[in-house]
């Protein structure tokens, strides 16, 4: 594939309706609007998800959309391995062989978007460098099983229509490039239309796969993959983006519904235990004890850590 392609909107406008079926008159009439183009970079290694208001252009990677998918597939296994008999009793240890077939995943995926953004500060480095069991292939081993191949390929297509909705978003209100205060604004708007869109579609989804926790689940593997550069790198003071852990709070503390008492635990654990597991990884202490309560608090606990990286 040549570096830059542009191409029809259209397979990404089906995507979003598969994703939000009942939005789909509401698309058609944004997309009317819009014209948008969308550019796909088939070589760069960088996170390239990026909209271009001056030519209303959305400029997507493929890359990093496989690592995206890779991300998806691991997080489902997480999620379907919570439902596992006696899950909720077992202590981390117990837990953690339940996502043994996380880690190739991980490693795989995890390793490629640590090189890039160490390719991006200037240092040059291969993906053996950073973790080791790495492959070269996407890895969906053959060991993962139908529902996790399913479950992992649903959660990516509502990732991916988040990132993509924000970027829409970006054109829809007409932002221009900006530093400081109207820049982090500017991204937290974009950020509330597309957990909006996703979540105002699955209150009306006939289908339980497109149910609430789904899209809760979906817009989490998204952002939990954009937190990853505070986990290995810290906090990154950028005058164009709020730090990514505050993006993962406040859209998830936003859209999860406090008075429905299974779906705020359960999204909150699914969040604690995807972050604990790449922290954890990224050799983070953290206090057992703080991993036991209320699992918003407990994702409280590991935005703090990583706000102020205290690493061991
Ligand atoms: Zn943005």
């Amino acid at each position: 594939m040549n570096q830059i392609e542009q191409v029809s909107f259209d397979p990404l406008a089906s995507l979003l309706k598969q994703v939000a079926p009942s939005k789909a008159n509401e698309l058609d009439n944004l997309l009317a609007c819009l014209c948008p183009v969308c550019e796909l970079d088939g070589e760069s290694e960088a996170l390239v998800f990026r909209a271009r208001p001056s030519t209303n252009t959305v400029i997507i990677g493929m890359k990093c959309t496989i690592r995206l998918e890779v991300h998806a597939h691991a997080a489902a296994i997480v999620f379907l391995a919570m439902g596992a008999p006696g899950y909720w009793s077992m202590d981390t240890e117990q837990k953690s062989k339940l996502y043994k077939p996380v880690d190739d995943l991980l490693n795989w995926a995890v390793s490629r978007d640590l090189q890039q953004w160490l390719v991006a500060n200037g240092h040059h480095v291969q993906p053996e460098d950073v973790f080791q069991q790495v492959r070269s292939e996407l890895p969906l081993p053959s060991s993962l099983d139908k529902y996790q191949r399913e479950f992992g390929s649903r959660l990516f297509r509502v990732a991916a229509a988040f990132i993509l909705l924000h970027e829409l978003a970006h054109l829809h209100f007409g932002h221009t490039y900006a530093r400081g205060y109207s820049a982090i604004q500017q991204e937290k708007d974009a950020d509330r239309f597309a957990a909006d869109w996703l979540l105002e579609s699955a209150s009306k989804a006939q289908d339980p796969q497109l149910s609430r926790t789904t899209a809760l689940l979906g817009i989490s593997v998204a952002l939990l993959w954009l937190t990853l550069v505070n986990v290995y790198f810290g906090p990154q003071r950028s005058a164009t983006h709020p730090e990514s852990y505050d993006r993962l709070f406040q859209v998830l503390d936003h859209a999860i519904s406090q008075e429905d008492d299974e779906e705020s635990p359960f999204v909150w654990h699914f969040v604690s235990r995807l972050l604990f597991l790449h922290m954890h990884t990224a050799a983070f202490e953290v206090d057992a004890a703080r991993m036991q309560g209320d699992p918003r608090d407990t994702v409280n606990y590991l935005i703090d850590l990583l706000s102020t990286s205290r690493r061991s």
